[in-house]
């Protein structure tokens, strides 16, 4: 188990982002610029060189393209009139995230892309894979009625387990890390499954289980004596990408601007499976020794071992898949269409696998290196 790296300041940068000072609300957009994130780091000062125009409220339909197939810029409906707008690019770079983005090219059918810009390797919306996830909940009894101090300090994660298995000698390829949960973090009243499960677990001065009801005073004391007594365990690993496992164009759907929906073909193979059963294993025997007392039942082969549906873990990857070869992928290395030019895609569409990482640094790694190829592209006049 190692603490958890973020990317939390100690100290300030250029003046505009400053130093962390352990409020633990960086789920709601850090006010001081200490964390990461896209809108704070890189769209403000790219906003403030004024070179950036931003358009807020318009849904891109699809890439537009000439007689030849070049990009000529995108097509827009303003959420505002629902009205259609046209922008012209030298370059589009699609950065809508993985679905959307082979969403925007499927719909981007024209002569010289009848079946969408990247349609015609069959690849496109193909090996969509999410990651694998499953969880325990556990109560320590020791920990009961515990101390009561600041404990918020940065947010999101603290500590993690790296996969550490050899999988010669296991039945499932690829692996997972641990996420762990818990804590008495603000403004939560603690982890876990909820004030019913955990009432017997709560003793009252004479040792018995609690007989406080769901409400009022009773509920308030068992809630201060629970609170920060649950912990958790998150696992989440690597898929396996699948060709069967893809988006598509819904041909009967539409959303309320009037853009053709996707609609989802996917399965788990039994490498996730056997994954899942796996981190239900590990949960129950670490936290067991550690004297916690598991919560609920442990899930079995009808729940998949609790293996979330495909698409909860929200870590979706893969759909506009990068490679050298343009019959068996969409985009080449630097995540530029192979069948248009100037057209690139810069989110997790490229990805061919995603290890068990959660995918956003690769994305901002690719992203970087497709940023640096447009640049050196442009100034050579190829695209
Ligand atoms: C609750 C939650 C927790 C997560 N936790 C983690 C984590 O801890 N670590 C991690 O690495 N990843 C995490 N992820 C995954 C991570 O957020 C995504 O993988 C990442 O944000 C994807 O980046 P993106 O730029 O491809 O897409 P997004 O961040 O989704 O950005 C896409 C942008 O495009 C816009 N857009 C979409 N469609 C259109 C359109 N048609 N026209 C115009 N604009 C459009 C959207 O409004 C959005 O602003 C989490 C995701 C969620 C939802
Ligand atoms: S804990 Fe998060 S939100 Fe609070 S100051 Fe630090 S980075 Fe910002």
């Amino acid at each position: 188990m190692i603490p958890s790296r973020l990317s939390m300041l100690t100290r300030p940068i250029n003046k505009e982002r400053g130093v962390c000072f352990f409020c633990s609300q960086c789920n709601r957009g850090c006010q001081v610029y200490a964390d990461f994130s896209a809108g704070t780091c890189l769209l403000h000062p790219a906003m403030k060189k004024g070179k950036v125009d931003l358009y807020t409220n318009s849904m891109v339909r699809k890439v537009t393209t000439d007689e030849t197939g070049k990009a000529t810029g995108v097509s827009f409906i303003h959420k505002m009139d629902m009205k259609e707008y046209k922008l012209k690019a030298r370059a589009v770079v699609l950065g809508a995230s993985a679905c959307e983005s082979a969403r925007i090219m499927m719909n981007s059918k024209s002569k010289s892309h009848p079946n969408g810009i990247g349609g015609d390797s069959g690849i496109l919306g193909r090996y969509l894979h999410d990651s694998t996830g499953a969880d325990r909940a556990a109560i320590m009894p020791d920990m009961i009625n515990r101390e009561r101090y600041n404990e918020d300090g940065v947010g999101g994660l603290h500590m993690y387990t790296p996969w550490w298995l050899d999988n010669k000698k296991l039945d499932f390829a690829r692996g997972y890390h641990i996420e762990y949960w818990g804590g008495m973090g603000q403004p939560a009243y603690g982890s876990g499954g909820g004030m019913d499960s955990l009432r017997k677990y709560i003793k009252d001065e004479f040792g018995n289980p609690s007989q406080n009801g769901g409400y009022g005073e009773g509920l308030k004391k068992d809630i201060r004596k629970v609170y920060g007594s649950t912990l958790g365990m998150s696992g989440r690993g690597e898929s396996v990408p699948m060709y069967d496992n893809y988006c598509e164009i819904d041909p009967n759907t539409v959303d309320k601007y009037g853009i053709p929906v996707l609609r989802f073909h996917y399965k788990w193979t039994d490498q996730e499976i056997k994954q899942a059963k796996h981190m239900q294993d590990t949960f129950e025997e670490i936290l067991t020794n550690a004297g916690a007392i598991l919560l609920g039942e442990k899930p079995g082969a009808d729940t998949l071992y609790g293996l979330a549906a495909p698409g909860r873990i929200i870590h979706e990857v893969g759909t506009t898949r990068m490679g050298n070869d343009p019959k068996t992928s969409v985009l080449n290395s630097n995540s530029q269409a192979h069948d248009c030019k100037n057209l690139f895609v810069v989110d997790a569409g490229p990805f061919v696998s995603q290890a068990d990482k959660n995918p956003t640094w690769t994305i901002l790694a690719l992203s970087w290196r497709t940023s640096d190829f447009i640049i050196s592209e442009l100034n050579k006049k190829n695209i």
